[in-house]
């Protein structure tokens, strides 16, 4: 049959990270503008996935193949480097869910969302 006539699947969202196959968290430009280097920024436009296995080296992907690695980052970021902040805004690290997860009351993640 002539390709033509062919219908290509619905894009519904999901992408999968070229390198590893993990499929990526969405991020607009907002992330995209404040851990990539400018140098690197311009491959990404405004909408990218992020690779979330720890130990793929590609941090944001999009639909074009195009991808950052997590050495055109600004700074480390979870869980690429697992000392990093796992919330990079407010500064929470693993430690500091850990030790809410162990504690009575999860204090440090409670004033985080306050
Ligand atoms: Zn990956």
């Amino acid at each position: 049959m002539n390709k033509a006539f062919i219908r290509e699947p619905e894009f519904d969202g999901r992408a999968y990270c070229p390198r590893c196959g993990t499929l990526g968290a969405p991020v607009e430009h907002e992330p995209l503008d404040v851990h990539i280097w400018p140098e690197s920024r311009t491959k990404m436009g405004d909408f990218a996935w992020f690779c979330g296995y720890f130990q793929c080296e590609v941090a944001y992907f999009n639909r074009f193949d195009a991808v950052v690695l997590v050495g055109e980052l600004v700074a480390p970021v979870y869980p690429k480097d697992l000392d990093a902040p796992i919330c990079a805004c407010f500064g929470l690290g693993y430690d500091d869910v850990e030790a809410d997860a162990r504690a009575d009351s999860p204090r440090r993640i409670r004033e985080l969302l306050a």
